[in-house]
């Protein structure tokens, strides 16, 4: 319907990290000068950067679309809709139909469509095209999407606000790995406000007042919902299929990513199971084998890490330490926090934490938690270990 490269490419993934990369300057500024560099003034040009940004994601969208003609598809930029479980009616180009149906549309932001002001508020869609940059921004929920912005927008020197509803960020993450998270934010300037919920937003000459379940009022600039996202099916028809939606719209799919409808799948956020691009990869290419190499295979969503492109990063996997509680009874916890030796240096405050959740009885690691420099990328390589069920000795022994 619009450019192909779905959510991560387009608006998701790969420009937050190019807007990560871009606000992480005025940090090593700091460090360089540490290390003897010289004070350096300079300024950021959002407009500037969005161009730049603008151009690598045409780039890069422009690769699937010689991707996908070099390996002979028929590409129709135009909306679908089904009409039964094999006609697909492409809005102002006719039907076509098909043996075999995937549906891969993905998802959408939401927010609370009933709060009063919501409409005077961005989600991440819009803040990938701001036509400027706020002077001050609050930004709601404590999700990936929450914390990667705030890191992104106090890197960028806008006065930033996290208000979150809950006891602490990133629910469902290790406890220890929330806790440290918090303070490294603060360190970094950000406001955290918990427990905390919006009454309504209200917009004046001196810009968006929240008020707030707390009584307090709260004016910036910009506001911006990072409340969850939901699977993108309305309007799409498969009702008409015959096609079961969860409550959540969800496509409902077995471990074969097979709807109830037997020539129809779907893949990807749309089924709202674990939603990161390369989960949703494996599953299309679980659904190729099965389908079209006479090989079933079933994409394993156990033991899937996770990063968090947050300020400084997090990277996990497998259980947090609850979980592993709950699960396995008794377990031993290895734990460092520790300054890393380029932080040392010039006399900085940043810290890292690594934890090893240890299943007692078994021994074998069942959950590994990190945060700082590279942790997304650490984590890739202990994720292999953890699937391949290593143990605390085994891993000592690398
Ligand atoms: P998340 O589901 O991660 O977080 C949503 C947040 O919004 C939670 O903190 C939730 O609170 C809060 N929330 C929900 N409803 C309300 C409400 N009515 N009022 C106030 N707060 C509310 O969603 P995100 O939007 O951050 O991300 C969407 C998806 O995108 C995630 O599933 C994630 O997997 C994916 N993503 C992955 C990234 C990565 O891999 N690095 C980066 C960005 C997105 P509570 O905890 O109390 O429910």
């Amino acid at each position: 319907q619009h450019r192909l490269g779905g959510t991560c490419v387009i608006r998701g993934c790969v420009p937050k990290k190019f807007m990560v990369y871009a606000s992480e300057f005025a940090s090593y500024a700091k460090v360089a000068e540490g290390y003897g560099w010289s004070p350096s003034q300079s300024t950021f040009d959002w407009l500037k950067f969005l161009e730049a940004k603008d151009r690598e994601i045409a780039r890069l969208s422009g690769i699937y679309v010689t991707n996908l003609s070099n390996a002979g598809a028929e590409i129709v930029h135009a909306r679908a809709t089904l009409k039964d479980a094999h006609t697909v009616e492409i809005v102002g180009k006719g039907v076509v139909t098909a043996d075999k149906i995937l549906v891969a549309t993905g998802g959408r932001p939401w927010s609370p469509e009933d709060l009063p002001g919501v409409e005077h508020t961005i989600t991440s869609e819009e803040a990938f095209h701001l036509p400027e940059l706020p002077k001050s921004i609050m930004i709601v929920g404590g999700g990936y999407i929450a914390v990667e912005f705030a890191g992104i927008f106090a890197g960028l020197g806008v006065d930033t606000t996290l208000v979150y509803r809950g006891a602490n960020i990133l629910r469902g993450f290790d406890d220890d790995v929330r806790a440290h998270l918090t303070d490294e934010l603060k360190k970094r300037g950000i406001k955290i406000i918990l427990g905390c919920e919006h009454t309504s937003i209200e917009k004046t000459d001196a810009g968006l007042v929240n008020h707030m379940s707390s009584g307090h009022d709260v004016v910036t600039d910009q506001v911006m919902f990072a409340t969850g996202r939901k699977p993108h099916t309305k309007g799409l028809g498969l009702e008409a299929a015959g096609v079961k939606l969860a409550q959540s719209g969800a496509v409902m799919v077995d471990k074969f990513s097979r709807t109830n409808v037997d020539n129809i799948w779907a893949v990807g956020d749309v089924t709202d199971r674990i939603n990161l691009t390369p989960v949703a990869i494996r599953e299309g290419a679980a659904f190729s084998q099965t389908e079209f190499y006479n090989n079933p295979t079933s994409f394993d969503h156990d033991m899937v890490a996770s990063a968090v492109f947050s300020q400084p990063p997090v990277g996990s996997v497998g259980q947090s330490e609850a979980e592993a509680r709950h699960e396995h009874g008794k377990v031993d916890i290895y734990l460092s926090r520790f300054r890393p030796m380029k932080t040392t240096f010039y006399g900085g405050d940043d810290r890292c934490l690594i934890k090893l959740v240890v299943a007692q009885d078994s021994q074998k690691i069942v959950g590994c938690h990190v945060v700082g420099p590279d942790a997304p990328e650490i984590i890739q390589m202990a994720a292999i270990a953890l699937k391949m069920c290593v143990t605390k000795a085994q891993w000592d022994s690398t």
